[in-house]
């Protein structure tokens, strides 16, 4: 189906960059439009054990399929809703949907938090909300930050993340390696595990310089006892390089695109 090749379907939508404004806040309305009708959707993403092999986790991404342009990419509609403010409501439903369709798979389940929803004061209390009318289980639960962040208020972002992990959820730095924050806020801040950027795992195989590079951002990971998730693994080689530089999780489409709730089965049901 359309919805499902994603970013590579022929009716994805990309608006350029001398796009008029005009066109810009129409999509914006739409949105608006999506939000309150709710055809914003949630795609689930494999993440496996680097070990093992078995399917550890999912990562919960947004998915809006817009009735005349088809699927708009999140790093076309996410900026927007940034923009707009529209991005609170979004957040939450991703959450609640993602809590909801994944409790009965045993999975971790991890979700992108925008940084409006993080500055957010009504952040704490609506995850918490979350958690009970779903039943899922806290720790079962990862909220994705990215660098950016934390170049603000490095102090500040630190208690915000204290007070959510104190309701036992855990919290990721996504893209690590992109941004510009410098190594030392990972000395200020309690967070669980690293996400590569895949920009640092897709040359792998054609420069071997690379490999030491992973192999020391893995170290320093491990030195601040973070976790590590490598992101955007496409083959085989990449797959094994990770594994032996220390990656203990693994993710990208040699283990599975974004697919529906309804790949992943209850852990009742599986083998
Ligand atoms: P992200 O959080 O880093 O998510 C990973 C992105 O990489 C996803 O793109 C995923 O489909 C893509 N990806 C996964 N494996 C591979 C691979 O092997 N190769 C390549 N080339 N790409 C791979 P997607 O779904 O288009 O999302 C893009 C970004 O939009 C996300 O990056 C995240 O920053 C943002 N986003 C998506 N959903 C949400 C959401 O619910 N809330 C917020 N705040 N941001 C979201
Ligand atoms: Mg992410
Ligand atoms: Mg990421
Ligand atoms: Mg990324």
């Amino acid at each position: 189906a359309a919805k499902d090749a994603g970013r590579h379907c022929a009716r994805v939508y990309h608006p350029s960059l001398d796009e008029s404004h005009e066109r810009r806040q129409r999509l914006e309305q739409d949105l608006k439009r999506a939000v309150e009708d709710e055809e914003i959707y949630v795609r689930y993403q494999p993440i496996v054990d680097a070990q093992s092999g078995e399917v550890v986790a999912v990562e919960a991404l947004a998915r809006w399929s817009h009735p005349v342009h088809g699927d708009v990419p999140p790093d076309v509609f996410i900026p927007i809703a940034e923009i707009s403010g529209l991005i609170n409501a979004i957040g939450r439903q991703v959450l609640l949907h993602a809590c909801r369709e994944m409790r009965e798979t045993g999975l971790d389940l991890a979700v992108n938090l925008s940084p409006a929803q993080f500055w957010d004061g009504n952040l704490y209390d609506e995850v918490q909300q979350v958690l009970e009318r779903t039943g899922f289980p806290p720790e079962r639960l990862e909220l994705e930050i990215t660098e950016s962040l934390l170049l603000r208020r490095p102090q500040v972002a630190a208690a915000v993340i204290d007070r959510l992990r104190s309701l036992g959820i855990r919290m990721a730095l996504d893209d690590f390696g992109t941004g510009f924050a410098s190594i030392a806020y990972l000395q200020q801040l309690t967070i669980d595990r690293l996400k590569i950027d895949r920009s640092f795992l897709a040359p792998l195989e054609s420069q071997p310089d690379m490999r030491e590079v992973l192999i020391s951002i893995v170290g320093l990971a491990k030195a601040y006892h973070l976790e590590v998730c490598a992101e955007g693994i496409e083959t085989p080689g990449q797959a094994q390089l990770a594994r032996i530089a220390g990656c203990g999780r693994l993710q990208g489409w040699l283990f599975g695109r974004p697919q529906a709730a309804s790949a992943f089965q209850p852990v009742a049901l599986r083998a």
